[in-house]
């Protein structure tokens, strides 16, 4: 059976505008649970991962509420935190269902670091930004005594940038496949992993960065082996001059034609870029089917029937 690896967007836990309440988010993927088990009743075997950004911004503000009272948690202690609840909600509405397919398949989350290069350019160039938005007052303050990167964004007020790094490798990749081998459903990886780097002696320490979730996806899918990467999303695939003059949505491409369009900037930086440069190298790689596609229509996505895909 072939294995897919599904790549949940921000908008298939929460949608533009939600507060992201336990409500909202349970709401939105009861009805992702019920895309993503359409996908198994059609006999897929799926691993799925997911975005985290509103969440652990979440994270952040409720530890920054906490100051004094109990003690700050760092970055990547806030990226496990946000894996778990969202690998809960998940896991149950996936369950359920299920349940109304009669499908009794064994679901399980697995808390996920990806490692990355400590020499990674990224981490001299702070580009993500992550939680709320500040005082200039307040950011100066981080800057001077943690040695934090924040930049105003306009107009909005000051807001913290943390590196980018390329992921290089799912620590937990043995224990995903042989959980995929046992027939589990594997949720994982949330918000492209917790990123680790490896010192000296060969240990790991988790660090203040963020790994784009497309890109780790794309290691993952690569490296469990599996056959299609489905990256699941607010529009239908990518396109060429959007939102301007001539924009054209992207179909079936070949991997040297979107190439081109890649080098040609068409795509935005923290958007829909990482989507395209994760689907190039998932073919690249040896992958069969490759498709950005929006959520609701998972079932064609999967069947290379939609989205802007390649097939290897
Ligand atoms: P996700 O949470 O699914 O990762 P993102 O917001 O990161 O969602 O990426 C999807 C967004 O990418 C779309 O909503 C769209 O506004 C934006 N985008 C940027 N460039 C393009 C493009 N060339 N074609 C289509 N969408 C694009
Ligand atoms: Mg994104």
């Amino acid at each position: 059976m072939d294995i897919i690896v599904v790549a949940l967007g921000g908008n298939a836990i929460l949608q533009k505008g939600e507060r992201g309440t336990a409500e909202d988010q349970r709401r939105n993927i009861q009805r992702t649970a019920a895309q993503l088990a359409g996908l198994v009743q059609e006999g897929y075997r799926l691993v799925i991962t997911h975005g985290n950004g509103p969440q652990v911004g979440n994270i952040l503000i409720q530890n920054e509420a906490g100051r004094g009272k109990v003690p700050q948690m760092p970055m990547d202690i806030c990226g496990a935190q946000s894996q778990g609840m969202i690998g809960y909600m998940l896991q149950m509405c996936l369950r359920n269902a299920l349940r109304k397919l009669d499908l009794d398949i064994p679901i399980s989350t697995v808390v996920t670091q990806t490692l990355v290069d400590k020499h990674d350019p990224a981490f001299s160039n702070p580009t993500k930004p992550v939680g709320p938005f500040y005082s200039k007052e307040w950011a100066q303050e981080r800057m001077a005594s943690h040695g934090e990167t924040w930049i105003e964004d306009a107009g909005r007020g000051w807001r913290r940038v943390v590196p980018s790094p390329e992921p290089k490798a799912i620590i937990e990749t043995p224990s995903i496949r042989r959980l995929v081998d046992e027939g589990h459903i594997v949720i994982c990886s949330g918000g492209g992993g917790i990123p680790v780097v490896e010192l000296e002696d060969g240990s790991l320490v988790g660090v203040e960065a963020v790994v784009e979730k497309d890109l780790s996806a794309e290691i993952l899918a690569s490296s469990i082996g599996a056959t299609s990467l489905i990256i699941l999303t607010d529009v239908n695939g990518a396109a060429l001059n959007y939102r301007d003059i001539g924009e054209r949505w992207l179909g079936q491409v070949t991997l040297s034609r979107l190439a081109d369009y890649y080098h040609e900037s068409h795509f935005f930086e923290g958007s829909m870029r990482p989507k395209v440069k994760a689907i190039m190298r998932f073919i690249e790689h040896g992958g069969k089917l490759a498709v950005i596609a929006s959520l609701d229509k998972a079932r064609d996505a999967a069947l290379g029937q939609t989205g802007t895909r390649i097939i290897g």
